[in-house]
């Protein structure tokens, strides 16, 4: 048993070190030490008062401007022919696409990991809403097909589509059309991290992207996740409550790790490494912004848009409010 192997070794050497010891504990004697209720209050404090928000009323003003509404899908009609663009977008991680009606109001979307095989997540997607249609009686028309993202060109030319057009051209269309004085996009993907900043008519004057690493993209957050063993959902919501202030120094993925795997083996509290881990992904973040020469107003795009935790720690370390579009996720496929 390796796996055991250092533990048998602690047990073995305290039969030397402690030899002239006398005191003997039963199993009880550690579980009722867990139970003491001055330890349980020290752990208790870490969840109690957010250091983030002066008030109650600015944690729920916080979480009205970033509340992510429920999208309702258009519900077909019987006998009605419904003509639609089809905006898709092939992420390195996800695959997104939209369907709008000719008055650019959205129809449809669809967002969800790739799997492996975008092209069948895709594809089933898209088959999906169209039996949805069949079975209303009704017609989807699609008048033309778009397509951005890693997967550019693989769906562009799986699907036939009209046209493609890179994701920076993309994220800054759906800027102008969704938010319209954003002046840069933060966009955090699953892989990679751009700023992109905007001329005074909507179109991309220049734009900066991570390096080929994961450090400070939605997979550090994931990893870090997986590390924790919790859920996204719990990620994004816990680092907003953090009473210590921890710094993770490791921008590398692997070494970020060991940093938390030992700060949980200090038994710091989830929140607050948590927070940690999202002061470094708003580091990394700050530091594009500044190659690009950022100022106000920034809008953010991509999947970590989701991450409130993150997003407040973003907003904290720019010393502005960021604007986050109900539709943030599906910003390239518009
Ligand atoms: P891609 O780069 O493939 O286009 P996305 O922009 O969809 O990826 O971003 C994917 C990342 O978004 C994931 O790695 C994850 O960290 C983050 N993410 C997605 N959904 C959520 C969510 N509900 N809460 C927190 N983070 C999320």
């Amino acid at each position: 048993h390796p796996e055991i192997m250092i533990a048998y070794g602690a047990a073995l050497s305290l039969d030397g070190m402690f030899a002239g010891n006398s005191s003997w504990y039963m199993p009880k004697h550690y579980l009722d030490l867990l139970e003491n209720p001055e330890l349980r209050a020290h752990l208790q404090a870490s969840a109690d008062g957010p250091l983030f928000f002066e008030s109650e009323e600015e944690h729920r003003a916080f979480n009205e401007r970033h509340q992510l509404p429920e999208f309702t899908p258009y519900v077909p009609q019987k006998g009605e022919t419904i003509h639609a663009y089809l905006g898709i977008d092939s992420g390195s991680t996800t695959t997104k696409f939209v369907l709008m009606d000719e008055d650019e109001n959205l129809l449809d979307s669809f967002y969800a990991p790739n799997e492996g095989d975008p092209l069948t997540i895709a594809k089933t997607a898209l088959l999906t809403i169209h039996d949805r249609y069949e079975k209303a009686d009704a017609k989807l028309d699609i008048i033309a097909a778009g397509t951005t993202g890693y997967g550019e060109l693989l769906f562009s030319k799986a699907f036939s589509t009209e046209c493609h057009v890179v994701e920076t051209v993309a994220h800054a269309r759906a800027a102008d059309k969704y938010i319209k004085d954003a002046t840069f996009i933060l966009d955090i993907g699953g892989q990679d991290s751009k700023v992109i900043r905007l001329n005074d008519d909507g179109s991309v004057k220049n734009f900066v992207m991570n390096d080929k690493c994961a450090a400070g993209t939605g997979r550090f957050l994931e990893m870090m996740a997986k590390t924790m063993e919790m859920s996204l959902d719990e990620l994004s919501k816990v680092g907003l409550s953090y009473q210590e202030d921890i710094t993770i120094s490791s921008m590398c993925t692997v070494f970020a790790e060991s940093e938390v795997v030992s700060l949980i083996a200090q038994n710091k509290a989830t929140d607050d490494i948590v927070h940690g881990l999202n002061k470094a992904v708003a580091a990394k973040t700050a530091s594009l912004v500044k190659r690009v020469g950022g100022e106000e107003a920034y809008m953010m795009t991509g999947g970590v848009a989701q991450n409130q935790g993150l997003v407040r720690t973003l907003e904290e370390r720019l010393g502005t409010k960021l604007v986050i579009s109900d539709k943030s996720q599906l910003c390239g496929a518009l």
